[in-house]
């Protein structure tokens, strides 16, 4: 039996830990493309606002870059350019008061290191975010869509394998369209029905190969297809990240 001494005394540590909760603050390394940092930007604040109520919001910082300069970037190859402008602004968010750095872009991860060496705030991997959840669904083995680096480098899939997940990918044909698409219309917002029935043959291919679940590895995908198109867990990296970022901020 607890006395009322003992209960009173539990409120009031419950009221102080009430008390002492600072809600974080995120920054994110975001416009790559904005189509999918717009995402991130709202998916934060909705889940904030639904777990504190009121008008409550997140408190976040965007570093948003110039993406033509990034795909400059991609396009020559030089990975090493890329990693420090993304880095350069890690620790501008840092500076200006971040207490975790996101970045809002599958692809870009092949950087990651750089950008973590520049920092001393957590990093949130969006890789952690993706495996955590295809385990928590007791799956193994998925079917990944991203833009053609994140689809055939190593970093991305080494990276999946390391954390017990074993990635299926389209062969290199699909994987061009896959990232044709990417760039000339999810990332400047156009949506079109021809390229989502080309992405749902892709994946059905790709579960006659064993996928039981589908990587939307690209934070754009999520703007195309969405868990309805199909019977096959979807893992929606933008969502995922951004719920990755929601739980640090509420410190969970
Ligand atoms: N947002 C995309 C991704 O998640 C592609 C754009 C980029 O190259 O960063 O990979």
């Amino acid at each position: 039996m607890v006395s009322i001494t003992g209960i009173i005394e539990i409120i009031h540590i419950i009221n102080d830990k009430v008390k002492d909760f600072e809600m974080k603050t995120i920054g994110i390394l975001g416009g790559m493309s904005p189509e999918s940092t717009a995402s991130y930007y709202l998916e934060i604040n909705r889940a904030v606002n639904l777990a504190l109520g009121g008008n409550a919001s997140a408190k976040l910082l965007i570093s948003s870059v110039d993406f033509e300069e990034i795909v400059q970037c991609q396009k020559a190859g030089d990975w090493q350019k890329a990693g420090k402008i993304l880095a350069e602004q890690a620790k501008l968010l840092e500076q200006a008061g971040a207490d975790g750095i996101l970045l809002a872009t599958n692809t870009m991860h092949k950087v990651a290191r750089p950008i973590i060496d520049n920092i001393s705030v957590p990093f949130l991997h969006i890789l952690d975010a993706v495996a955590d959840s295809i385990k928590a669904k007791g799956l193994n083995k998925v079917a990944l869509l991203g833009t053609a680096f994140t689809m055939s480098d190593n970093f991305y899939r080494d990276g999946l394998i390391e954390r017990g997940i074993t990635p299926v990918v389209p062969d290199e044909e699909t994987q061009k369209e896959i990232h044709r698409i990417i760039f000339e219309e999810l990332c400047i917002g156009k949506i079109l029905p021809q390229s989502k029935t080309f992405y749902l043959k892709t994946i059905e291919k790709l579960t006659a190969l064993g996928a039981e679940g589908v990587i939307l590895g690209c934070t754009e995908i999520g703007l195309l297809i969405n868990q309805a198109d199909s019977t096959l867990p979807f893992f929606d990296t933008a969502l995922l990240h951004s719920e990755m970022a929601v739980d640090f901020v509420l410190e969970k």
